[in-house]
């Protein structure tokens, strides 16, 4: 499903920083009128490259807050949070978002595709902002469907593509500019048991390649898929522990009965 030996696949290369992310008392306030909400009430964290981490917590314990910040789309109300040894907060809108294009994949529990636009064209948007040619653009695009095993849908719509393609086709669309990190809020969340176990096969493998991985979930099934597990409680981490023999999704998929189409 996923082919992944060529170079232009090896997301760890050139980069030799040792952490990816760093985060230091991170603190989210969200100001509604007179009320204030403490989303994120010190939070620490540093990830390395090549890691697997997989974030779990209730609803409301500043999962997303989180992920929105790791990924450049909100900024901390205080701490540091340094991407690469880059200090985010100094950062104007312009350079963030910038540094989101560059350097970070988004996938989210929606899918998020264009809907009149085919799997080939979804994936190639982000290349259109990326200081690359038109064709460069596209041949990165294909190169990314095939990744995530969909060369042969490419100029399909999202409505013609199943739920687990159309999350396959927003993660060629996250990987489509290379980024440093990927990060999954909730991915497997609208899908069913077997398919969400192919997507957490997809990001196995992109992860053996490689690709740092920040993932939230809350089903523990999809947790142990990563190699690292983190427990949100209250705007805090309070659980930050190695996985051990985690299974290989590609094996469980082979105990799992195959959906009749
Ligand atoms: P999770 O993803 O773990 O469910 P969130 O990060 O979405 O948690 O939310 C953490 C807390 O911050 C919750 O109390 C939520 O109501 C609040 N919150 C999240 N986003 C906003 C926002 N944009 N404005 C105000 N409050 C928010
Ligand atoms: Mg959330």
């Amino acid at each position: 499903m996923v082919t992944s030996s060529k170079a232009e696949t090896n997301f760890s290369a050139g980069r030799d920083a040792a952490t990816v992310i760093q985060v230091e008392d991170l603190h989210k306030y969200y100001d509604l009128g007179e009320t204030r909400v403490h989303a994120l009430r010190g939070v620490d964290l540093q990830v390395e490259p090549g890691a697997f981490v997989s974030v779990m917590g209730a609803s409301g314990s500043g999962k997303s807050t989180f992920m929105n910040i790791l990924g450049c789309l909100d900024k901390p109300s205080s701490g540091r949070y340094l991407l690469e040894g880059i200090e985010t907060s100094r950062l104007s809108k312009k350079e963030l978002s910038a540094i989101r294009n560059r350097k970070i994949g988004f996938v989210f529990q929606g899918f998020n595709l264009l809907p009149r636009t085919t799997a080939l064209e979804n994936v190639e948007l982000p290349t259109l902002y990326a200081r690359i040619s038109k064709a460069e653009g596209e041949r990165r695009a294909r190169e990314a469907l095939t990744l995530v095993g969909l060369s042969d849908r490419t100029e399909h719509f999202p409505s013609q593509l199943s739920g687990g393609q159309q999350q396959r086709v927003a993660i060629a669309r996250a990987l489509v500019n290379r980024p440093s990190i990927l990060l999954a809020d909730e991915p497997t969340g609208n899908l069913d048991s077997r398919t969400s176990v192919e997507i957490m096969d997809v990001l196995q493998k992109l992860n053996d390649d490689g690709l740092t991985v920040v993932l939230v979930t809350h089903e523990p099934e999809i947790a142990q898929f990563a190699k690292r597990s983190i427990l949100f409680r209250d705007g805090r981490i309070r659980r930050d522990e190695r996985i051990q023999n985690r299974p290989r999704a590609s094996e469980v998929l082979e105990t799992l009965p195959r959906l009749e189409d």
